[in-house]
């Protein structure tokens, strides 16, 4: 094999980065990335076996080991490079360089993913849109959305974001925008740049070349910048300012009704725009977020000729955007995956690998309905849907809608998968009405329609009901938590996370699946029916249970768990077991080295020894122990004398034995505090889930899990009366409370009452008034404006985190995630 000389000349139809997203191995292009916990050359063989051809490899990562996979590679395009993601956006900037439409890019710290897609519905009237799917605004996600434009577009809208100083210049290349939407600065901190003013220089690199510029001057630091850099390269680009606050072209102004909000603008010079400027406009959200997201959009619009009567009109169709896929707990075993998305090819596609990522139900169902306003031909759109659901294997695929039903010949049986089921109806109606609802069951479904389908009653009838309280887990957060920590570790060290009392609280299969396709090296549970409920959820990787009892052996043997055997009488116990059945199995030893729970002890150690040497049929597979104070500085000598303890005792246990083991003994806070301790192995916990040992790490780590619930009833009540149980809530002024549908028993905890606890509705802290009851709450909601029955309450989030409510009643944040009772359904999304 020979390396192709540059540039790339790929014919393939997919970038792919990601082996696991494999779809169409012969019109895929596979760029080989190295990252720090990643590296993309493992699976060139795999990919090459299932029929891919064409690769980007780079030069450093060449080792003899990928050297000789690359040697037996026939027939296949190879080019090797220095930076695969590089090669990448190289690619496709030649792709974009074939077209001349006019292209919308949008940066900024928030809001960049709603303005682009609230663009695109409110342009798709009169253009042919080509837009990033999702939140694809990275250094790989803007060329994969750049690489979508073909001759039927007439307008792209990108959106973009950078993490890291020389970012931009590149993507700026990419995408080529020829109008510019600077959103907003944050305050968040970012670990890469110094601070705000050269996150913002970065940023308007994009810019340097566009042709209209349109930003919010209030963000005074942006507006410096544009004053001093932008105009001076890009002296030629008009900029559209606009302000409240700031004394700038377009003065804004708004006034929130109850579920609208009525903006005017004013031209400060008068021009021979004049005519045409929009004046005042009824937006549909009353949200200071929503108003600058929209004021962005009104400004693009009159930007591209539309006049105030369209653009009302057309702002009167603006919906909340929903970026989520979310996965639910159906009825009938079923797992519900809710993809309220635009429903365009490469949303669908997102979402399909999403489906085949979900090892927890075999059988995989799409329902799909009609795609709307794709730009595509009829036929082709559908020939195309066919190909992308015949590769995943489904077993059942449902179609819904009159065009989808015509072109059902794509979609023959065979053609899905040999055993599969494939059934049209002309409309979500005669589908809910069918019997086909009650035949699902076992399944994980994706249902994904087009909005005017009206999906949601698909979902009602499928979904087990909640009773108004959810727990939300941000699957992007996990994966972000894991990469946090995988950084830290280095490839060298494995990963085992605990996903033991139901994952913190986060709910075991769906986070030990989650955790399964990234990867980690081993899960641990507490007890063994915690480990089987994963293995009959799709979970093959080496499960360790810490504290298995005679009572489940044979279970733990039947699922392939492996015990953590912490004393000389479970070792008897386990091994007579295992002898009289001629078995043999792993085991973990679990060493005391000074957190006095579990474990064996110096004074042991004679008796093991003899003991394992005579029973070869226990395997050691790994030796540990567990760190008792890893998080608190005043005892960081007494860690390093476990570590010390522990590293002594495992190098006596493995000479007796002749195989060594590996070892492992960091916590969460060991992993941060103790590079010393991470051995070869460390057990993740409380960190995957978003809670730090220490204050630097806590920046880079998001919180996982939101708890909400709703509002049953409100009420005013005189400041003579009490409130609840015991009249303990007594009133210091006339109040009016909301009645919160969660109490005690779904894990809000007791110690929160009278005061001491609060709850965010409307943004707005609401204190607890009286006690907490069983199943109910009642807060104060005097202060909130526009507060309404049935809305949505906050208990923690990422803003009122764990953290902080832990310390209210002086408990640890585990507590507060372990305690959300499993009566609480858990929602889980990405974006
Ligand atoms: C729970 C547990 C961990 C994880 O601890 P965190 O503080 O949550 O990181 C590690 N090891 C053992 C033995 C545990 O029981």
């Amino acid at each position: 094999m020979d390396f192709q000389t540059l540039p790339i000349h790929t014919t393939a139809q997919y970038l792919l980065n990601d082996s696991r997203q494999l779809s169409s191995p012969q019109r895929s292009i596979f760029f080989a990335i190295k990252g720090l916990h990643h590296d993309g050359h493992q699976f060139l063989e795999d990919l090459y076996r299932k029929g891919v051809r064409e690769f980007v490899v780079e030069e450093n990562a060449l080792s003899s080991k990928i050297q000789k996979v690359l040697s037996h590679f026939q027939d296949a395009k190879v080019w090797k490079v220095e930076n695969s993601i590089l090669a990448m956006q190289e690619v496709a900037k030649s792709h974009r360089e074939l077209f001349t439409l006019p292209v919308i890019s949008v940066t900024g710290s928030n809001g960049k993913t709603i303005v682009k897609e609230w663009l695109a519905q409110l342009l798709s009237n009169r253009f042919k849109v080509v837009k990033s799917p999702k939140s694809y605004n990275s250094q790989i996600g803007v060329p994969l959305s750049v690489w979508q434009i073909n001759e039927s577009h007439n307008l792209g809208i990108f959106e973009v974001g950078v993490s890291k100083p020389n970012e931009m210049e590149n993507l700026e290349r990419v995408v080529q925008p020829t109008i510019g939407i600077f959103t907003n600065i944050g305050t968040a901190h970012n670990e890469f740049f110094k601070d705000n003013t050269q996150k913002i220089r970065e940023k308007i690199k994009l810019f340097k070349n566009a042709k209209t510029f349109i930003y919010c001057a209030d963000y005074t630091e942006i507006d410096e910048i544009v004053e001093e850099e932008l105009r001076a390269i890009n002296p030629e680009c008009k900029i559209i300012s606009w302000g409240r606050v700031a004394e700038t072209a377009i003065r804004a102004d708004w006034e929130v009704e109850i579920d609208n909000t009525k903006v005017s603008l004013a031209l400060q010079n008068v021009s021979p725009e004049t005519e045409r400027f929009p004046t005042t406009f009824d937006i549909p959200f009353t949200d200071e977020a929503s108003i600058e997201n929209a004021i962005h959009c009104i400004l693009t619009l009159w930007h591209l000729g539309y006049n105030s009567t369209d653009i009302q009109a057309r702002l009167q169709t603006l919906r909340p955007v929903s970026m989520r896929l979310e996965m639910k707990q159906g009825i009938n075993g079923n797992y519900l995956i809710d993809d309220t998305y635009n429903n365009d090819l490469a949303g669908l596609t997102i979402a399909l690998n999403f489906l085949g990522q979900q090892k927890q139900r075999p059988q995989k169902v799409l329902i799909l309905s009609d795609l709307l306003e794709t730009g595509i031909p009829e036929k082709e759109l559908y020939k195309q849907i066919a190909h992308l659901v015949r590769e995943r294997q489904l077993s059942l695929f449902i179609g819904i809608g009159d065009v989808i039903s015509r072109n059902k010949a794509y979609f023959s049986a065979s053609s899905v998968k040999p055993s599969a089921e494939v059934k049209f109806f002309k409309n979500t109606q005669e589908f809910l009405e069918s019997s086909m609802p009650k035949q699902l069951h076992n399944s994980s479904i994706l249902i994904k329609g087009a909005r005017k389908y009206g999906f949601e009653q698909i979902v009602n009838r499928l979904v087990q009901k909640t009773h108004g309280t959810i727990l939300e887990i941000n699957l992007d957060a996990i994966t972000n938590n894991l990469n946090y920590y995988r950084d830290k570790i280095g490839q060298q060290v494995k990963m085992m996370v605990m996903v033991k009392a139901f994952a913190y609280g986060a709910g075991s299969t769906e986070v030990a699946n989650l955790l399964q396709f990234h990867g980690v090296d081993y899960l641990a549970v507490a007890y063994t029916d915690e480990g089987v409920a994963l293995r009959q959820n799709g979970v093959y990787l080496p499960i360790m249970v810490m504290n298995p009892s005679p009572n489940d052996f044979e279970q733990l043997l039947a699922y392939s768990l492996e015990p953590e055997i912490y004393s000389l009488r479970m070792l008897k116990e386990f091994s007579e077991y295992i002898d009289n059945r001629n078995l043999s199995s792993k085991i973990h030893l679990k060493i005391d080295t000074g957190m006095h729970r579990l474990g064996f002890e110096q004074d042991d150690l004679p008796t093991l020894l003899d003991y394992l040497q005579s029973n070869p049929n226990l395997w050691v597979s790994t030796i540990f122990s567990h760190l008792a104070a890893a998080d608190e500085s005043v005892y960081d000598d007494f860690t390093l004398h476990q570590v010390s303890i522990f590293t002594e005792m495992a190098n006596q246990i493995s000479e007796a034995l002749g195989y060594v083991p590996s070892r492992h003994l960091a916590n969460s806070a060991g992993i941060a505090r103790f590079p010393e301790a991470r051995l070869d192995m460390v057990r993740l916990g409380i960190g995957l889930y978003g809670v730090a040992a220490q204050e630097e790490d806590q920046v880079n780590l998001q919180m996982v899990g939101t708890l909400k619930t709703v509002i049953s009833q409100i009420k005013h009540i005189k400041s003579s009366d009490t409130v609840g149980y015991g009249r303990k809530g007594a009133l210091s002024r006339d109040t009016k409370t909301a009645t919160i549908a969660i109490g005690y028993a779904d894990g809000f905890d007791r110690r929160f009452s009278r005061g001491v606890g609060e709850v965010l509705i409307n943004g707005t802290r609401c204190k607890v008034v009286g006690n907490v009851c069983m199943d109910m709450t009642m807060v104060d909601v005097t202060d909130v404006p526009h507060v309404q029955e049935g809305e949505e309450v906050i208990v923690f989030n990422k803003e009122l985190t764990i953290i902080e409510l832990a310390k209210k009643i002086n408990t640890i944040p585990y507590e507060i995630l372990t305690s959300v009772s499993e009566r609480v359904k858990r929602v889980f999304y990405q974006l």
